[in-house]
This record gives C-alpha cells, structure tokens and sequence, in this order.
C-alpha cells in the first residue's frame, strides 16, 4: 500500500490548500468549518503517522458533527432576559441544528441521548446524510471548480476515503486547522444577519483589537479623496455624489496589517465587488505609480493618523501577496463581477 510520509514540501502545500478553501470557498453555513474539524479530529483518533489513506464512516463524521452542535444549540444569553439561538446559516437554521435543538428538549445531556439506542441511530443516519449531500460535496468547490485534495467525491459509498497523505497532514497540523476553522467559525456566526440582533451591542474584539477604528479611516478618507481627485481608484468615477469607502489595496482577508501606502479610495460598488480579491496588474502598477509619485504627502499625512508609513515594505507585501496568488492560482477581481485566476506571472513584481 501507498504509505509514503509526506515531504516538507508537500506539507506546506496541503497547509496552503486548507488556507485556500477557508479563505475563497463560499460559506452558505457553518457546516463546511464543522467537517474540517471533525476530518481532523477523526484523524487523530483514528489515523495514525503515516502516509495511508484513511476510510471514515459518515456515521462517525455524524457523531462528531452533533457533538459540535450539541453544545451550540442552546439559547446564547446576553442579557438578563434576552436569549437567542444562534443562526448556523445564511437563510434558516441549519437542518442539524434544528433536529438538536429539538431533541435537547427531551434529553438533558448527549450522553443520555446515546443511550437512547434507537433514536440516537437514527439522530446519526440523519446527520450522516446531511454530511454527504452538504458539506462533503461542497467542501472542496472554489468558485464552481472542485479542487480534491482531501478526498475523491464518491457518493455511491457509504464511506469517505481521505486520500493519501491527508491523514498525517491532518494529524499534523490539527492545531492550526482547529484554530482557523473556529475562528471562521466564529466570523460566520457574528456576522450572520439574524445573530446581529445581540451580537452587535457587544463588544466586537477582533475589531477592537486589531482593526483600524472607523475615525482612522475617515481621516485617510478624507486625505484620499484630495490625493485622487475625488474619482474612484478602480473605475474612475466620481465620489461626489456616491458613497465610498477607504479599500485596501492588498485585501485585509490576506495580509490583517495596514501600511499608509494600502489605502486607496473606491465607491462603494467597486470596494464591494472587489471584496477580499486582488486587483489585475494595471491596478497593480496604477497602485505603485501613485505611491511613488505622491511618496512625501502619503507619508506626510497617513502617518499623522497613527499608521506604518514605508513605500517599501507596503511593496514588498504587494509583491508577496501577488506571488502568492500565483503560486496558489488565487482568483483575481476583473472589474465588475468578473474573476480570474492568476496565472501569469506580472511585470513590476519579481
Ligand atoms: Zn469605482
């Protein structure tokens, strides 16, 4: 059998793969951060150090799923009498959620559930169903395109076989992927439209901690919208009239850091649009033309605002971020609603 333990380099490609569907699979639900986990939970109990493949049961990936939930599926409290489930969603409530909450009314503990025989089993074949036809099928989808890099989709099976490798990855890097996947995790829930209600009067730590304040931003607004002669950086129109918004030029999803030289203005549709993606080339060079040329008042000004002003290292995580989205083939915005992936490589990098 095939067993060979993975080189260093293979490693660090699974590594990036993960990072990969994290950060431009789309996330309808919280399902997909729930199945990262479990594969990488199941792999530590169950895999061992080596290179194999790994065959899982739906039924065990179902079990750690209720696990997941059980403890979400009770009224978060915040405040003395307000209390709310949290939405695990984009529309309603996630189906494993539902059928939880439901249950918990009648069982107090999940150990009592499974000692219920008959309706755990049942509880497991629903889940393990739900796990096949949802995020197992979704998991590895980047923009319509399957991308297998964990398993091969094979929906006759009643197994799931972690293709080789994978399991030692996993086992390898459980700590990270956990990590990652709660805190996307976390994301999701906090800005899930419905969950807002109570989530939004309290106090927003990631923000709080490592995000620019509004006030900052406004101030660089208010700097930008000289410096580009009140036009949209992308589309060149004007922001007299239309609302607009400080983008970071290399997108925060992929570098959580603001340099002076980042900002740049756009109207709301472009900056919406343009999302976490990086911008074509001619924006890139657009990007390093202005730098260059208004380098003084940049530094001058943005800096005043409390911000890291240093055209050069604002370049080098340019140039770092565009190698990156070759080597990993990241989509890049087009304008409008167009993406790409980039594959050339761009001249005034490298
Ligand atoms: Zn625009």
């Amino acid at each position: 059998m095939f067993s060979v333990v993975p080189t260093a380099q293979e490693q660090l490609k699974f590594l990036k793969n993960i990072q990969l569907i994290l950060q431009s699979g789309s996330f309808s639900s919280t399902y997909k951060f729930a199945l990262l986990i479990s594969l990488s939970r199941l792999s530590i109990e169950k895999g061992e150090d080596e290179g194999g493949t790994l065959i899982l049961e739906y039924t065990d990936i179902a079990e750690k799923f209720i696990e997941l939930y059980w403890k979400q599926a009770v009224p978060y409290t915040f405040h003395e009498d307000g209390q709310l489930i949290l939405n695990q969603n984009n529309g309603k409530q996630a189906a494993i959620v539902n059928r939880i909450i439901l249950l918990r009314q009648s069982y107090s503990s999940l150990g009592l559930l499974r000692r219920d025989t008959s309706v755990w089993l049942k509880l497991l074949k629903e889940v393990a169903k739900t796990v096949k036809e949802m995020p197992v099928r979704y998991l590895q989808n980047i923009n319509g395109q399957n991308f297998e890099f964990l398993y091969r989709l094979e929906y006759s099976n009643k197994q799931l076989t972690l293709l080789p490798q994978v399991m030692y990855c996993l086992r390898q890097f459980s700590e990270i992927i956990e990590e990652l996947c709660q805190k996307r995790w976390i994301d999701f829930v906090r800005l899930n439209k419905q969950n807002l209600v109570i989530l939004d009067g309290l106090p927003d730590l990631d923000e709080f901690m490592f995000a620019p304040s509004r006030n900052q931003l406004g101030q660089v607004a208010d700097f930008l919208i000289d410096l580009q002669q009140c036009q949209c950086f992308y589309c060149g129109k004007s922001l007299k009239n239309s609302k607009y918004a400080v983008d970071h030029f290399i997108p925060w999803s992929l570098y959580p850091a603001d340099t002076g030289h980042n900002f740049v203005l756009a109207d709301d549709k472009c900056n919406s649009q343009k999302s976490n993606y990086l911008a074509p080339e001619q924006f890139l060079q657009k990007w390093q033309e202005r730098n260059y040329l208004h380098d003084q008042s940049i530094v001058r000004e943005i800096s005043q605002f409390g911000f890291l002003t240093d055209i050069q290292r604002s370049h080098r995580v340019a140039d770092w971020a565009y190698k990156q989205a070759i080597e990993n083939e990241y989509l890049v915005w087009l304008g409008g609603k167009d993406k790409q992936i980039l594959v050339s490589p761009i001249s005034g990098v490298f």
